[in-house]
Formats: C-alpha cells, structure tokens, sequence
C-alpha cells in the first residue's frame, strides 16, 4: 500500500535529505541542555524513533527492490518499519493526550487516580496493533520505477492514527478553551498530511512519503513544545531565590524595625501619660529627660533607615570642612562613656601626637563612622576594656588616619564577620535578642568608610573579643580658605515676626515651643491659602516657615504664589519631615531659603535664623595654613601603608604602655 515514490531515486533522495537535515535538528536538540519535564521525554522519543524510521525506509526501498535476494531480511526490515510507525503513532497519541488535558484538572485527576487501568489498556492496545503488523499478510510491489508494501499488515498501521485522529478531533471540541494551541499545531499538520496521504494512497499508492512526512511533523514540534533551557531555568531560579532571600530579610527588616521602633515609643508613649498624671515635679523632670532619651533613640533609628536608602540610591553627600579631630575624637569618647554607663568597661584612649590640630573632611561621617563601631564594642562587651587609638601618617598632601577600636567582648564567630557588612543582619540573632540593633549600623559604616576612600577591616575571635581597624584619608585644613565659623553669641529676636504654616496642629505647637526659645514674636496659619491670605492682608513676616505636604495646596505650591506678590521678600524656609531625597538643594532649586527637618535639630534651627534674620553673620575668618613637621612623603593609601600604619601603631602602644608601667612604678 504505501512506501511509495514515482521512483525508486526519487524516494531515497527525499528520505536521505530528511534523514540529513532531521539529523541536524536532533544534534541541536540534544546538545542543548534540558530538563527532565514530560515534554522533552515524548519529544527525545520521537526524535529517536523518527531517525531510527528513516534507517529502516530506506532499507524497505533497497531491500523491497532486491528482495529477491534478501527475502528474509526484507520481511524483518518491513515489518520492523511497520512496527516504527505504531509507536510513533501511540508515543504521539499520550503527546497528544497530555496536550490537550493539561490544564483540565477533572480529566487528569481522573487519570491519575486510574493511572494503572489507563497504562494496561494503553500496552494492550499497542501490543494487539504490533500483533496485527506481525502476523497480518504483508505484500510487495516494484516494477523498476514504482516500490511499495502493501497488504493487511499496512492496514493496520492506520488503526492508531485513526483512534488518535478520533480522540484527538473529539476532545479539542470538548475541551478547546484550555486548550494550548499553539502545541497542536503538529497536530494539525499531521491530520492535514495523513488526510492528503490517503486521497494519495488511492491514486497511486506510489506517491506516499510516510518518514519524510513524520519527520516533518517531528521538525514542527521543535518549535513548539515546551522546551525551557535549563539555564534559563537555572537564571529564573536564581532571580527567584535572591528575591525571595530579599523578601525574607525585608520580612525580617521590618519585624525587627517594629520592635525597635516600638521599644523608643513604648518608653515615649508610657513616660509622657506618667507627665501628664504627675504633680511632683522632680519625677516629671526625669520622666521628661528618658521621654527625650527615647525621641533621640528613635530619631537615630529613622535616621539609620534614611541613611542606608540615602546610599543606596546614591544621594549622600560628602560635606568637607575644617575640623579639630582630636577635639571631635574626645567628643566621641564622651558619648561612649555615657553608653558605657553601669558596665565594667575600661576605655582606653590614645590619640597619637602627630595628629594635625585641623583637619579638612567630611567631620559629620568621620563621627557617624567612628561612633558605629564604638557603640558596637559597648553594646557587644560586658566587661573588660575597649581601646580606641587613633594615629596617622602625615603625608605632604594628605593624612591617613587608622583608628583602631578594639574590645573584649563577646567576639564573632568566623562564619559570621562576613554577614555582618550586610544590612539588616545581625550575627548570633538569639544572643542579640536582648541587645538593641537593627543590624544597620555596620552597613551604613561600611558604605560610608568606601564613600570616603577608606578601608574597613575586622578581626575577632570569639569568646575573647573584636578589633576594628579603619583607614581613612583627610586632608590638610584649606588654610588659604577662608573658613566660615558661626558665632556662638545669642542673638535676640524678639521683634521678629515668624509665620509657622502647617496643617497639623501639633506640628505647630512643637514649632511655636521650639521657635519661642528665642523669643520670636510666633504667628501660625493652617494651610497655604490661609498664609497667602495673611501676606495679602498686609501682615508682616521676618522669616516664614513653610510645611512641605500640606492638602490642597502643598509647600511648594504655596511658595510660588507667593513669590508671585508684589513686593514680597521674606525669607521663607521649608520645614519638612521628608528627609529621604538631597534635601538641602531640593529645596533650595526650587526657591526656598534654607530648609529645616523635623524633628527641629535647635543648632540647625539656629543657624537658618541667624542666616535668615540676621544676614548671614558667619564670619569668613582667615586662616593660615596648617605648618606640619611630619609631612615627608607623598603616596596612596596601599597595603604596605596598612602594614606601616600598624608598625606605627604598635610602636605608639609600647611607648604608651611603658609610660603607664614607669607611672605605676612611680606611684607605688
Ligand atoms: P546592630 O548592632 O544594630 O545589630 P550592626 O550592623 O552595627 O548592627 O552590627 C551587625 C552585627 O555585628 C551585630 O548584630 C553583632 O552581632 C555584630 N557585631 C558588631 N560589632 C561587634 C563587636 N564589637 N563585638 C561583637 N559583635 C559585633
């Protein structure tokens, strides 16, 4: 019946063309690295079958022509060929099966709780085909052009194409809305060949192609079965696992900022009812003071937050200027001794002699940095000693600072140092349940050391205690500036009008409260449009200031209409609680005077009146340059500069220690 060509070249030369380029496609397919999935298993078979099917075609042209020879070979290679056709058509029939049930959760429930019946049914059903192929008659025909089998046994062959026709047409009516068409279109090849192949088979049954045919429908399935590349596969995972690692740590961000956050509020909250109730005015003296305390703490929590999105979003500035540093370093000290408060701690300071008295750089961020590890090496150390040395190397045009602090606390295990750069994590979190933290603070001062130029380095062993060594460079004071210092006289202000424009009430009391320190004449208006309302009333402001999320008519808004009126010239400041973005110049690009953040810093508040009320009474003062005997050479920071530094170090600390031994002694 079939096996036909309208010669026996013809016939060869299409099944070596697709055996060539069917080849090809398999080399692809298998060479790409895949998953194990449903659909690349029915698929590898197909493929399989398909190459073995163009073997045993083109022995069924060769051997049907000369089987006259090889009457024995011939009958195996036909059958066999015969047999390549049913399972491809059954391994197709379960493709098709999966395809067109894969999201009916009834069917495939169905089938899976009657999986066994199915899979006996199912091999009985094959099994009775290739019985049929093997006994059935099975007859031969080549008259030199024309070659074909034909017969019951080539018959039978269409039983499985028949019942995957049946099944197949039947059950893409039934269920064509879940359906994914795009994965039958083989199918639809396939029919549309088979059908043609049988109009065919009855004008010459010398006309068919069946592998050729097969092959293409295979070649169609390429492109269309679910094929995922495992290492797209492994990418998304990755994406996956690192997005659910930062949900998870996000999750365990905010749980812990919650009961960091709540801690300060609970204290603030409780304190302030315990005022409210009190007549004894020593007990609200104190009560008032931890209610500060507890703002204060929770001010350096939301400022943390700022911080790290600050750098993460790349909008920290580093502001230089002049600065004493063993003056900021003794105010540092300052701060840890209260933090140290009941514990018995020793802390040990050395500031080496060669430190210039001034120094240009970010002071600010030198302070934040140095007062992080300082507070850590508090927090984390229940007895013993914290040392904090500072020494340098005085270089022509710049000095690298090492400031060591070391503590003998409960050190960090080996496998944690390097987690505890990261944000948000906390090493040994059952331990530091009962210490404050929100695993913040060495990110900040990780980025802000990097920020500056410098290096942070931690060594530690656990049980015995911790070192942290930072390497900073500063440079000399720009003595040929001129370098602005703020007078530190209290001006008066008490005829100057002040115009406080918020939409909270509350706001305006703390403003009024804080403003009222300095004796200022306070005058408040509840929204923009009240404020504009004021100025064209011809009421009189020396400095107004404006909230900047107000409803209707916010901050920024209200300036503009403002600026907009005939003569006005008042000094108008924003004082806002958006402290996320580069506030100073946000605001001031778009026309403020200065800008202030709540909670109102009183120095800061200070500065914008003196600024704002009094001209600008920073006073440019002249400085000459700093004359340093130890400058001497003039390199980057290295490893070798490390490795000097410590020498230095280590010298400065047998000097020092010897100095103490030589004052015992004197003591004693
Ligand atoms: P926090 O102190 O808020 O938890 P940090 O980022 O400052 O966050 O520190 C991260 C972790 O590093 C801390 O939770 C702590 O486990 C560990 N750590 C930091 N400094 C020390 C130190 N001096 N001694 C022991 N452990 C420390």
């Amino acid at each position: 019946m079939f096996l036909g060509c309208d010669s026996v070249i013809i016939g060869m030369t299409s099944i070596v063309v697709s055996l060539i380029y069917f080849i090809i496609v398999a080399i692809i397919y298998f060479k790409k690295e895949r998953t194990k999935n449903f659909d690349n298993k029915m698929y590898s078979l197909l493929v399989i079958f398909n190459i073995i099917g163009l073997f045993l075609e083109l022995g069924c042209y060769y051997y049907v022509s000369h089987r006259e020879s090889y009457l024995i070979i011939n009958e195996i290679v036909n059958r066999l060929f015969l047999t390549y056709i049913v399972v491809w058509s059954f391994t197709l029939i379960i493709y098709e099966f999966k395809v067109i049930y894969e999201n009916n959760k009834k069917v495939t429930n169905y089938l899976n709780s009657h999986k066994k019946l199915f899979n006996v049914v199912f091999i009985a059903f094959l099994l009775l085909t290739l019985g049929l192929v093997m006994i059935s008659d099975l007859q031969y025909f080549y008259d030199g052009k024309f070659v074909y089998s034909y017969g019951d046994a080539t018959n039978v062959v269409f039983i499985p194409c028949m019942v995957s026709f049946l099944i197949g047409g039947i059950s893409i009516f039934i269920n064509k809305k879940n359906i994914n068409m795009k994965k039958l279109i083989p199918f639809f090849v396939l029919f549309l060949i088979l059908g043609l192949a049988l109009v065919i088979r009855f004008v010459n049954p010398g006309y068919l192609y069946i592998t050729p045919m097969l092959t293409l429908v295979t070649f169609i399935m390429f492109f269309t079965i679910e094929n995922p590349d495992v290492k797209m596969i492994n990418q998304l995972e990755y994406a996956k696992n690192t997005a659910e690692k930062a949900n998870r740590a996000k999750s365990d961000f905010l749980s812990s900022m919650s009961h960091e956050i709540r801690t300060p509020l609970n204290a603030i909250v409780g304190l302030s009812e315990c005022i409210k109730n009190s007549d004894d005015i020593e007990e609200i003296h104190e009560d008032a003071n931890d209610v500060v305390m507890a703002s204060n703490n929770l001010l350096e929590i939301v400022n943390g937050i700022l911080d790290i999105s600050k750098i993460e979003a790349d909008k920290m500035e580093i502001i230089e200027t002049n600065y004493n540093p063993v003056e900021l370093f003794e105010e540092i000290t300052t701060i840890a001794k209260t933090r140290i408060g009941e514990k018995e701690i020793d802390l040990i300071c050395h500031f080496a002699e060669d430190i210039p008295n001034t120094l240009y750089g970010d002071k600010g961020k030198l302070k934040q940095i140095i007062t992080n590890v300082l507070s850590n090496a508090v927090k984390y150390t229940e007895e013993g000693h914290i040392k904090f040395n500072v020494s340098c190397i005085n270089e022509r045009d710049k000095i690298n600072l090492q400031i060591i602090i070391t503590d003998t606390g409960r050190g960090i295990k080996p496998d944690q140092i390097d987690k505890i750069f990261n944000k948000f994590e906390r090493a040994e979190e059952d331990k530091n349940s009962t210490i404050e933290g929100t695993g913040l603070g060495l990110a900040i001062t990780k980025s802000l050391v990097e920020m500056m130029g410098g290096k942070i380095l931690v060594h530690s062993t656990y049980g015995e205690g911790s070192k942290f060594t930072i390497f900073l460079e500063q440079k000399y004071s720009k003595g040929e500036e001129k370098t602005k210092v703020v007078k530190d006289e209290r001006v008066s202000y008490r005829d100057k009008r002040v115009l406080v424009v918020d939409d909270n009430k509350l706001n305006i009391k703390v403003a009024s409260k804080v403003l009222s320190e300095f004796e200022l004449n306070i005058h408040s208006a509840d929204s923009g449009f009240s404020a504009i309302e004021k100025i064209e009333n011809n009421e009189h402001y020396d400095i107004i200031f404006m909230d900047i999320m107000m409803p209707k008519m916010s901050g920024v808004e209200t300036l503009k209409k403002l600026k907009q009126i005939d003569n006005f010239n008042t000094p108008i400041v924003a004082l806002t609680a958006d402290a996320m973005e580069g506030k100073s110049t946000k605001y001031i690009e778009v026309g403020f005077n200065d800008y202030l953040s709540k909670p109102i810093n009183k120095e800061e508040l200070k500065r914008v009146l003196d600024k704002c009320l009094n001209g600008n009474i920073e006073i440019e003062e002249e400085k000459t340059p700093e004359e340093d005997p130890h400058i001497h050479r003039v390199i980057p920071i290295t490893d070798e500069d490390i490795e000097m530094l410590n020498k230095k170090l280590a010298e400065d600390l047998a000097k020092q220690k010897e100095q103490e031994e030589r004052e015992k002694n004197n003591t004693n």
